[in-house]
């Protein structure tokens, strides 16, 4: 055996032992629980930390039927977790930064593949002068004259047998349902994030409450009321304490997320959405939170599968 032809099978060995812990994650996730919380991005805007940027996964009954964000990355991470367009019922994206809104027309590209007819559930917020709302940006992704992938119009109409894309826009004011159907109740509630407007979302299935808190500052008390008592809470960790400027009017510092936490009292809250500069110093970040909340904490990773 030559040097290249043994290094050559060593990686395959390697690759071989990546691909089963891969799918071994997968299975854990959709089959171990009636519902799990799958990480499917954990990382930020900033490709140097080794994560897909936001996104989050709903296992019901072994079925992938929420979605939550579709930042960077997380095309891949939907496959590699086994999920199945098919299975999908809502798609909620929070805002429409890239990371967390750059994989959705791949994502939905690959429905035309899938043997599915149905419609699919998108809900987001509502846009203003500076920022699209849901119907925009969809527009300018699918619009059949103006649309940068006009060749996938079929989504907004459903004509061709394509499964239309209903839309439901989130608007400033009290929560609002935006998703029903068999044991499962999504609402959503605007969050304050700087000048972009954005979505937090809460998923009801069965007993359970897993709520997403998406990328905000943490200045709005009401949120606290929407998350109360879940049983998943995820936040957002992306800056240190002590930050200022832009970066404070967009994110909740640790301290914050610690009083949020201890306000809204999750069984679980799992931490995502990391940076080099919330990574930088982690167990300190992470302290902070622990001060002021006593419940279990996740770190999240990609592919993590967070049984409630
Ligand atoms: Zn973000």
């Amino acid at each position: 055996m030559t040097i290249r032809s043994f290094t050559k099978s060593l990686l395959s060995v390697f690759i071989g032992i990546f691909t089963l812990q891969a799918a071994q994650a997968a299975d854990s996730c959709s089959a171990e629980s009636e519902v799990a919380l799958q990480i499917l991005g954990s990382g930020g805007p900033i490709a140097d930390d080794g994560r897909a940027s936001s996104g989050f996964l709903v296992w019901i009954d072994g079925k992938s039927r929420v979605l939550i964000d579709a930042g960077g990355g997380t095309f891949l991470r939907f496959g590699e977790a086994g999920a199945h367009f098919i299975d999908l019922e809502f798609v909620g994206l929070s805002h429409f930064h890239t990371d967390h809104s750059a994989d959705f027309a791949a994502l939905i590209k690959s429905g035309n593949f899938s043997t599915r007819k149905r419609s699919l559930r998108v809900a987001g917020p509502d846009g203003d002068r500076m920022f699209p709302g849901l119907n925009g940006f969809l527009t300018s992704l699918f619009d059949s004259d103006a649309g940068a992938y006009a060749y996938l119009s079929s989504f907004l109409d459903g004509t061709s047998g394509t499964p239309m894309l209903t839309r439901r826009e989130v608007g400033r004011g009290d929560p609002v349902v935006v998703y029903q159907s068999e044991g499962l109740v999504v609402d959503a509630m605007r969050v304050p994030h700087g000048i972009v407007p954005a979505v937090a979302f809460r998923v009801r299935a069965g007993d359970k409450t897993i709520v997403f808190a998406s990328d905000q500052n943490g200045s709005d008390p009401a949120f606290a009321d929407f998350a109360a008592d879940a049983t998943i809470l995820v936040m957002h960790m992306v800056v240190p304490e002590g930050i200022e400027g832009v970066a404070r009017r967009l994110h909740a510092p640790p301290s914050v997320i610690g009083g949020i936490a201890a306000a809204a009292s999750p069984d679980t809250l799992v931490l995502s959405h990391f940076m080099a500069r919330s990574l930088h110093k982690i167990d300190r970040n992470v302290a902070l939170v622990r001060e002021r909340y006593d419940g279990r904490i996740v770190l999240a990773e990609d592919l993590m599968c967070v049984m409630p």
